[in-house]
């Protein structure tokens, strides 16, 4: 096994400048539980720099990410584990009180998962992939069919964002510290060329975050 270059020089970078300066974060943060103000989750992409976009320090935000930010049905038994397992921490251990789901544009899971659906095909080659991607059904449903190319690709990253909320509610647990005022959710699709963040508002509409 080889050390890429740019690892070693990065991190060491980050050893004698970043690290230097918050130093005392990180001890502090060492020797307290976490408790981190949110959980995000959000798709792999690694043009979504989260931490970033929202100031997040040490022990801040509570990640998870997977392909396409997806929160799976109850019903996708064979599919929810990871991500419920990360939720169930986040809620019952760390009683993290705000959950964001954090979709995006140009997402390259939700653009194969449009592909394959219209096309009523699968490639091959990409049996997990296909699995996973096959929780975006009912949302691919609920695409207009009088829309252009791309703003049914738009629709569908934010409805995708509304149903994995719906999903959320599915769970007990989850469900229950909505309806006891411990848990907000928010939805929030961001627009990687722009900077443009919209959030999901009570009247399920995609409203500008400014
Ligand atoms: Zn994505």
């Amino acid at each position: 096994m080889e050390i890429p270059k740019f690892l070693t020089e990065r991190y060491q970078f980050w050893k004698k400048n970043t690290f230097e300066d918050f130093k005392e974060i990180y001890l502090q943060a060492s020797q307290t539980p976490q408790k981190p103000i949110a959980m995000i989750i959000t798709c792999c992409d690694s043009r979504i720099l989260e931490n970033t976009i929202f100031g997040g320090s040490v022990g801040d935000y509570f990640i998870h990410r997977n392909i396409a930010n997806i929160v799976p049905s109850k019903n996708d038994k064979d599919q929810n584990i990871q991500t419920l397992s990360a939720i169930e921490y986040a809620l019952k251990v760390l009683k993290i009180p705000n959950l964001i789901i954090l979709g995006h544009s140009n997402c390259g899971g939700v653009a194969y998962s449009y592909k394959t659906l219209l096309d009523k095909k699968n490639i091959n080659d990409f049996e997990y992939i296909n699995q996973w991607v096959s929780c975006l059904q009912n949302s691919y449903n609920n695409i207009p069919d009088n829309f252009t190319e791309t703003e049914k690709i738009t629709f569908f990253e934010q409805e995708n964002i509304k149903q994995s909320i719906k999903n959320l509610r599915e769970y007990n647990f989850i469900d229950k510290l909505i309806k006891e005022n411990k848990l907000n959710v928010i939805g929030l699709w961001y627009q990687i060329n722009s900077g443009l963040i919209k959030f999901l508002d009570n009247n399920n509409n995609f409203i500008d975050l400014d």
